[in-house]
């Protein structure tokens, strides 16, 4: 029987192990916290997932919150004027295909750390660093590193070829809420761009006291939005929130109107910068080990893609290994492995890091057009789902006009 361990239970790291597992290896998981350290601290993530990461969720068996989740059926976006901020340049939405959902890790992940022992998984709980990777390496034959955003990743050695960024771009907070007023219609992600500010989106989720609704802030470094530092207590976290959408988003404020704070620790703030590292590190004794998710690709939350990314990463890996028979896990092997979720991985990349700089006139133009033309308004909402959809049209201008020519022509078609 082949033996794996994965370092790290996000995203990433469980959804992998558990699929080892369910297909007969033998996987140990090693990390740096229990399930009820998890259950019951922060919030690290908005976690919203579209419906291709879900489906692999689906298909693993690992889809255990889908009843009660409540569903994301659509995206909006809304830019107000700089000129007359309580006025709105754009506003318009479309619904998705196939519902998103985001359940808190902080539901998910324990439970599949159960889950993981319960099927035969071995857990260790310890912090990884260098003598424990060594241990790991010599007692499996591959080891994988999910460790997210930790200080272990660094490891992984910075690709500056494939790093468009070396310092935070967004100063970033969420604010998990109850008592949000609903959005007409259907449920969204409402996602507001204030030009120079930074970015608002919120969007209904489940956490640990059931159905919320979560706020996330992205504020231009030096900017109004950049001001969590000094907030001391989780009162004050909801009250600069609440601040922020009365000066920048007024209707937003007015949905938030009667908010609570889900708990004290449904908030956080912090910044990093967008990376993407080498897929394998090599240990002091020579051993080699795999990076995934995070660790290796690290996005700024602006597309909300990083847990889609890491499950689509996950499920790569996945059948890579079982591709892969009883054959060495060559640094070879871990390369081709890196490179099949880069195609993919790359143009999540490209289009995240295009909304952290401020957008080129066709992608205004196109996002305005959007507002008239509900079919070009549902392949921007429903890209987020496979961003390489996205390719060329979001990065090329003539693509890009002629996308926005041929949305208009069949919709004033349709309108005859
Ligand atoms: C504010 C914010 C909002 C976000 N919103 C979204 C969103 O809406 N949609 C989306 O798709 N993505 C979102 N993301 C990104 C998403 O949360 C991450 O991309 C995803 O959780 C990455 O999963 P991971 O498993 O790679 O890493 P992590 O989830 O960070 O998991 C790392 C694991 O490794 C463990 N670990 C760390 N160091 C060690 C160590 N030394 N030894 C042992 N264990 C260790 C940790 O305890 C943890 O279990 C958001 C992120 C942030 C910060």
């Amino acid at each position: 029987m082949r033996k794996i361990a994965v370092v790290g239970s996000g995203q990433a790291g469980l959804p992998l192990a558990l699929g080892m597992l369910a297909n007969g290896l033998d996987v140990t998981v090693a990390t740096n916290r229990t399930p009820d350290d998890i259950r019951n601290g922060r919030v690290m993530s908005s976690q919203c997932m579209f419906d291709a990461s879900l489906q692999i969720e689906r298909d693993l068996g690992l889809n255990q919150w889908e009843d009660a989740c409540p569903t994301v059926d659509g995206i909006g976006l809304t830019v107000p004027n700089p000129a007359a901020p309580h006025e709105r340049l754009i506003n318009w939405s479309a619904r998705l295909h196939r519902p998103a959902q985001a359940v808190d890790q902080r539901v998910k992940m324990p439970a599949w750390l159960q889950q993981f022992e319960r099927q035969g998984g071995r857990l260790l709980i310890e912090d990884v660093g260098i003598p424990e990777l060594e241990r790991l390496a010599k007692e499996n034959e591959l080891v994988i590193v999910a460790a997210g955003k930790s200080e272990i990743v660094k490891l992984f050695e910075r690709d500056a070829s494939r790093s468009a960024f070396d310092k935070p771009q967004r100063a970033l907070a969420l604010t998990y809420v109850n008592g949000l007023r609903p959005a007409q219609e259907y449920s969204r992600v409402a996602f507001n761009l204030i030009p120079g500010v930074g970015e608002y989106f919120v969007f209904p989720a489940l956490t640990t006291s059931g159905p919320c609704d979560i706020m996330v802030f992205e504020g231009v470094p030096g900017g109004p939005m950049d001001c969590w530092r000094d907030v001391a207590t989780p009162q004050a976290h909801l009250a600069q929130s609440l601040a922020l959408l009365r000066t920048f988003l007024p209707w937003e404020a007015e949905r938030a109107a009667h908010v609570e704070l889900t708990d004290a620790n449904g908030i956080l703030a912090g910044s990093f910068a967008p990376t993407v590292r080498r897929p394998l590190a090599t240990l002091p004794s020579g051993n080699i080990v795999f990076g995934l998710g995070d660790a290796v690709v690290l996005n700024d939350p602006i597309t909300g893609q990083g847990s889609n990314s890491a499950t689509k990463a996950a499920r790569i890996c996945l059948d890579a290994i079982l591709a892969h028979g009883d054959q060495p896990y060559t640094r070879e092997w871990m390369q081709q492995t890196f490179e099949r979720f880069w195609v993919y991985g790359g143009q999540v990349v490209a289009w995240t890091n295009s909304l952290l700089r401020p957008p080129p006139p066709h992608v205004l133009n196109m996002l305005g057009a959007a507002g008239s033309c509900p079919s070009l308004a549902s392949a921007i909402a429903n890209g987020f789902n496979n961003p390489p959809d996205y390719s060329p049209w979001w990065f090329e201008a003539e693509a890009c006009e002629q996308l926005v020519a041929q949305h208009m022509a069949n919709s004033s078609r349709a309108a005859a």
